[in-house]
Protein backbone atom coordinates (compact mmCIF):
# COMPACT_ATOMS: atom_id res chain seq x y z
CA UNK A 1 0.00 0.00 0.00
CA UNK A 2 1.30 3.40 -0.62
CA UNK A 3 -0.15 6.46 0.54
CA UNK A 4 0.43 10.25 -0.30
CA UNK A 5 -0.69 12.80 2.51
CA UNK A 6 -4.48 12.94 4.08
CA UNK A 7 -7.91 14.61 2.81
CA UNK A 8 -9.58 16.88 5.62
CA UNK A 9 -12.72 16.70 5.58
CA UNK A 10 -15.61 17.41 7.49
CA UNK A 11 -18.91 15.86 8.59
CA UNK A 12 -21.85 16.95 6.29
CA UNK A 13 -24.39 17.67 9.44
CA UNK A 14 -21.71 19.90 11.92
CA UNK A 15 -18.16 20.82 11.38
CA UNK A 16 -16.35 17.47 12.93
CA UNK A 17 -13.10 17.38 11.10
CA UNK A 18 -11.90 13.81 9.69
CA UNK A 19 -9.06 12.57 8.14
CA UNK A 20 -8.74 10.36 4.98
CA UNK A 21 -5.29 8.82 4.30
CA UNK A 22 -5.01 9.29 0.05
CA UNK A 23 -4.38 5.89 -1.22
CA UNK A 24 -2.04 6.17 -4.29
CA UNK A 25 -1.75 2.46 -4.90
CA UNK A 26 -2.47 -1.17 -3.37
CA UNK A 27 -2.60 -4.74 -4.82
CA UNK A 28 -4.63 -7.51 -4.47
CA UNK A 29 -1.95 -10.12 -4.39
CA UNK A 30 -2.66 -12.96 -2.07
CA UNK A 31 -6.24 -11.52 -1.17
CA UNK A 32 -9.20 -13.66 -0.31
CA UNK A 33 -12.31 -12.19 -2.16
CA UNK A 34 -15.85 -13.91 -0.75
CA UNK A 35 -18.98 -14.25 -2.31
CA UNK A 36 -20.68 -11.52 -0.40
CA UNK A 37 -18.17 -9.12 -1.90
CA UNK A 38 -15.82 -8.97 1.17
CA UNK A 39 -12.14 -8.57 0.05
CA UNK A 40 -9.37 -9.16 3.16
CA UNK A 41 -5.81 -9.02 2.17
CA UNK A 42 -2.48 -7.63 3.65
CA UNK A 43 -1.91 -5.30 1.10
CA UNK A 44 -6.03 -3.38 1.04
CA UNK A 45 -6.72 -0.49 2.72
CA UNK A 46 -9.64 -0.66 5.10
CA UNK A 47 -12.29 0.87 3.60
CA UNK A 48 -15.36 2.18 4.93
CA UNK A 49 -18.10 3.88 3.15
CA UNK A 50 -20.29 4.93 5.98
CA UNK A 51 -19.84 5.60 9.42
CA UNK A 52 -21.29 7.86 12.64
CA UNK A 53 -20.09 11.04 13.69
CA UNK A 54 -17.96 10.95 16.65
CA UNK A 55 -19.48 14.19 17.82
CA UNK A 56 -21.20 13.97 20.56
CA UNK A 57 -23.87 16.35 19.87
CA UNK A 58 -24.43 15.60 16.18
CA UNK A 59 -24.04 11.42 16.49
CA UNK A 60 -25.33 11.12 12.66
CA UNK A 61 -24.78 8.32 10.22
CA UNK A 62 -23.19 9.37 6.98
CA UNK A 63 -21.40 8.60 4.02
CA UNK A 64 -18.15 9.38 3.10
CA UNK A 65 -18.82 10.97 0.06
CA UNK A 66 -21.01 13.34 1.10
CA UNK A 67 -18.67 14.80 3.33
CA UNK A 68 -16.83 18.13 2.62
CA UNK A 69 -13.51 18.61 1.72
CA UNK A 70 -11.90 21.43 3.30
CA UNK A 71 -8.09 20.44 2.11
CA UNK A 72 -5.50 18.07 1.37
CA UNK A 73 -1.92 17.96 3.95
CA UNK A 74 1.12 16.55 3.49
CA UNK A 75 1.63 13.64 5.50
CA UNK A 76 4.35 15.34 7.96
CA UNK A 77 1.90 17.96 8.52
CA UNK A 78 -0.65 14.67 9.88
CA UNK A 79 0.64 16.24 13.50
CA UNK A 80 -0.31 20.04 12.38
CA UNK A 81 -2.28 22.01 15.54
CA UNK A 82 -4.66 22.66 13.30
CA UNK A 83 -5.23 19.11 12.25
CA UNK A 84 -4.53 17.05 14.84
CA UNK A 85 -8.09 17.09 16.27
CA UNK A 86 -9.19 15.28 13.25
CA UNK A 87 -10.52 11.58 13.58
CA UNK A 88 -9.59 9.17 11.42
CA UNK A 89 -12.10 7.97 9.11
CA UNK A 90 -10.63 4.30 8.99
CA UNK A 91 -10.61 3.89 13.06
CA UNK A 92 -14.81 5.16 12.17
CA UNK A 93 -15.56 1.36 10.90
CA UNK A 94 -19.03 0.54 12.47
CA UNK A 95 -19.65 -2.82 13.95
CA UNK A 96 -23.02 -4.76 13.99
CA UNK A 97 -24.25 -2.98 16.95
CA UNK A 98 -23.68 0.79 14.95
CA UNK A 99 -25.17 -1.13 11.92
CA UNK A 100 -27.86 -2.24 13.79
CA UNK A 101 -28.83 1.18 15.40
CA UNK A 102 -28.49 2.76 11.68
CA UNK A 103 -31.42 0.74 10.26
CA UNK A 104 -33.74 2.47 12.95
CA UNK A 105 -32.22 6.27 12.10
CA UNK A 106 -33.45 8.41 9.59
CA UNK A 107 -30.63 7.57 7.86
CA UNK A 108 -31.77 4.63 6.15
CA UNK A 109 -35.34 6.27 5.33
CA UNK A 110 -33.56 6.44 1.66
CA UNK A 111 -34.02 3.13 0.34
CA UNK A 112 -30.06 2.78 -1.17
CA UNK A 113 -28.45 3.91 2.28
CA UNK A 114 -30.48 0.82 3.77
CA UNK A 115 -29.19 -1.60 1.46
CA UNK A 116 -25.75 -0.44 2.20
CA UNK A 117 -26.06 -0.58 5.68
CA UNK A 118 -28.29 -4.25 4.95
CA UNK A 119 -25.15 -5.62 3.23
CA UNK A 120 -22.44 -4.46 5.26
CA UNK A 121 -24.18 -5.94 7.94
CA UNK A 122 -24.63 -8.90 6.20
CA UNK A 123 -20.92 -9.41 5.90
CA UNK A 124 -20.48 -8.40 9.83
CA UNK A 125 -23.22 -11.59 10.34
CA UNK A 126 -20.90 -13.55 7.78
CA UNK A 127 -17.48 -13.46 9.08
CA UNK A 128 -18.55 -13.24 12.63
CA UNK A 129 -16.66 -16.69 13.19
CA UNK A 130 -13.81 -15.44 11.66
CA UNK A 131 -13.53 -12.47 13.50
CA UNK A 132 -13.96 -14.27 16.91
CA UNK A 133 -11.29 -16.32 15.87
CA UNK A 134 -8.69 -13.97 15.86
CA UNK A 135 -10.05 -12.29 18.58
CA UNK A 136 -10.77 -8.90 16.76
CA UNK A 137 -14.88 -8.97 17.69
CA UNK A 138 -15.54 -7.11 21.01
CA UNK A 139 -17.78 -8.72 23.50
CA UNK A 140 -20.54 -6.53 23.23
CA UNK A 141 -20.64 -7.32 19.40
CA UNK A 142 -20.01 -11.18 19.81
CA UNK A 143 -23.54 -11.28 22.05
CA UNK A 144 -25.65 -8.96 20.22
CA UNK A 145 -24.64 -11.61 17.43
CA UNK A 146 -25.12 -14.52 19.28
CA UNK A 147 -28.93 -12.39 20.31
CA UNK A 148 -29.70 -12.17 16.49
CA UNK A 149 -28.47 -15.56 15.84
CA UNK A 150 -31.06 -17.25 18.52
CA UNK A 151 -33.77 -15.10 17.39
ZN1 LIG B 1 -21.41 15.40 12.61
Amino acid sequence: MKFDGYQIKACPNCSQLYKDRIVVSFNTFGARNFSDGYVEGDWIPRFTNIIKCVNKDCGKFFKLADQKLITEIAFEDREDPEWVQAFNTSDCVLGIIELEKALTTEFCNERENEIMIRTLLNRKYNHTLKEEIKKEMPEAERKSQIKTLVA
